[in-house]
C-alpha cells in the first residue's frame, strides 16, 4: 500500500513537475520575446541615430558627419583617371609673350615681337592690304586669313581693308608727336602713348572698308557686324567697345581686332569680358582650383593663373595633356590645359559671378582718360572720313 501511496504521490509529484515545466516554458517564452522585441527596438534606435548622422541632424556628432562627407569627396577622384602633374620652367622674358600678353595704358610692352609674318604674299584674297609692308604674328595672320574668308563667304564682300598691323614704337612715337602737334597740347589724348599700343604686340589688326566717301573704319554694322559676332570663332576679340572704355581706356573701336586664340577669344566673348576684366578673373584660380571652359564645339579646357617669381618661374602643368602657356605683360602667366573629355567640367558658377556688370559705363565714352588708340594712323592718308575719335 505504501507503493500505492507513494505511487499516487509519485504521479502527484510528476503531475507537478508537469505543470512546473509548463511553467517554464511559458515564463521561458515570455523573456525570449521581451528579449526579441528589446532586440528590435535597439536596432530600430541604431538606424535612426545612422540616419540622423548622415542627414547631420540628429543625434550623430559632428565626426560622423564629416567622415560622411569625406566619402562623399574620396569617391569623385576615384570615378576620374589620376592626374599626375608636372612643371615647365618660364623665364621672365616669357611673361611678356604670347597671345594673352596685356598692353594697355598702364601696361608697357617692352618686348620685341619675334616670329612675325608680312602680309603681302601670305594673306588670302579675301581682303586687302593697305601698304605692302604689314607684318602679324604667325597665327594672328592665319586666323585672320581663315575669318575674313568666311566674312567673304557670308556677305560676298571681298574688298575689305587691312589698314593697321604690326606698329614700332617709332611708329607710334611719330603717329603721337604728330597729333600733340595739330593739338598743340603737351600730350595726346587721342593716340596712345608709344610702348602703350597693342599694335606692338603684332596681335592687332584694324580693318577698314570701302565707302563712297573713301575707306574707312569699320563701324560693325551692316554686313559688318558678321565680324563683329563672329570673329571670336577665329580667336579674335573686338578689342574695346563701349560698355568697357572705363576700364580700356579707349573708346569703342569696331575695326580694332585683337587676338587671343580660339578658347580666349569664346571665353572672353561669351563671358561678356573685356580683356582686363578676364585676366583679372583668371587670376582668381590658380592650378588647384582652375577655371573650367567648355566650348561650343565641345571641347573642354582648364585653365588658370600662375604668379612669376622673378627670373624663372616653375610653371605647374598637367603630364600627357596638351596644354598652352601665355604671359599676361602684367607680371605672370596664364596656363590652358586641353582636358580629353567633358564629363569631369561641370559650368563654373564663377563665369557668371565674376564678371563685372557692363551696365555701369555707358556714358563713359567721352571720359578724359579714353582715347582712340587708333586715330591718325591710318584715316589721315587714306583721306577717309573715319572720324577720328577724341
Ligand atoms: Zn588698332
Amino acid at each position: 500500500m505504501s507503493y500505492s501511496s507513494r505511487g499516487r504521490k509519485v504521479r502527484r509529484r510528476r503531475k507537478n513537475l508537469n505543470i512546473r515545466n509548463l511553467i517554464i516554458l511559458i515564463a521561458g517564452f515570455v523573456v525570449t520575446i521581451l528579449l526579441l522585441v528589446l532586440l528590435v527596438h535597439g536596432a530600430v534606435r541604431l538606424v535612426s541615430k545612422g540616419i540622423g548622422a548622415l542627414t547631420g541632424d540628429g543625434e550623430g556628432t559632428s565626426g560622423q558627419s564629416s567622415t560622411v562627407s569625406g566619402e562623399d569627396n574620396s569617391s569623385e577622384p576615384a570615378s576620374e583617371p589620376a592626374v599626375s602633374w608636372t612643371s615647365v620652367e618660364m623665364t621672365e622674358a616669357d611673361e611678356r609673350e604670347g597671345n594673352l600678353i596685356l598692353v594697355n595704358g598702364s601696361h608697357e610692352y617692352t618686348a620685341e615681337p619675334e616670329d612675325m609674318t608680312v602680309l603681302y604674299g601670305n594673306k588670302s584674297n579675301s581682303y586687302g592690304l593697305k601698304v605692302a609692308e604689314m607684318y602679324l604674328k604667325t597665327p594672328a595672320l592665319t586666323a585672320l586669313n581663315n575669318m575674313m574668308d568666311g566674312f567673304q563667304e557670308a556677305t560676298g564682300i571681298g574688298s575689305t581693308l587691312a589698314v593697321s598691323t604690326y606698329r614700332t614704337v617709332e611708329e607710334q612715337q611719330t603717329l603721337y608727336d604728330e597729333d600733340i602737334a595739330n593739338t598743340a597740347g603737351s600730350t595726346s589724348d587721342s593716340v596712345a602713348q608709344p610702348g602703350h599700343s597693342e599694335h606692338h604686340t603684332g596681335y592687332a589688326v584694324d580693318m577698314s572698308y570701302s565707302a563712297p566717301t573713301g575707306y574707312t573704319y569699320l563701324d560693325g554694322t551692316g554686313d559688318y557686324a558678321w565680324l563683329t559676332e563672329n570673329c571670336y570663332k577665329y580667336g579674335y576679340i573686338v578689342r574695346y567697345t563701349a560698355d568697357k572704355s572705363s576700364i580700356t581706356g579707349y573708346i569703342a573701336e569696331p575695326w580694332h581686332f585683337r587676338y587671343v586664340g580660339t578658347v580666349h577669344a569664346e571665353a572672353i566673348t561669351k563671358g561678356g569680358y573685356c580683356l582686363e576684366e578676364y585676366i583679372d578673373m583668371i587670376k582668381l584660380h590658380d592650378y588647384q582650383n582652375p577655371y573650367s571652359f567648355v566650348s561650343e564645339n565641345g571641347s573642354s579646357y582648364l585653365i588658370y593663373y600662375v604668379a612669376g617669381e622673378g627670373a624663372t618661374t616653375e610653371v605647374p602643368v598637367q603630364a600627357g595633356r596638351d596644354y598652352e602657356i601665355s604671359g599676361t605683360n602684367e607680371g605672370g602667366y596664364i596656363v590652358t590645359i586641353t582636358t580629353s573629355s567633358a564629363t569631369s567640367v561641370s559650368t563654373p558658377s564663377t563665369s557668371s559671378t565674376d564678371g563685372t556688370s557692363s551696365t555701369e559705363s555707358s556714358d563713359l565714352t567721352g571720359g578724359s582718360s579714353t582715347v582712340s588708340e587708333d586715330s591718325g594712323s591710318s584715316s589721315s592718308d587714306s583721306g577717309s572720313s573715319a572720324s577720328s575719335s577724341n
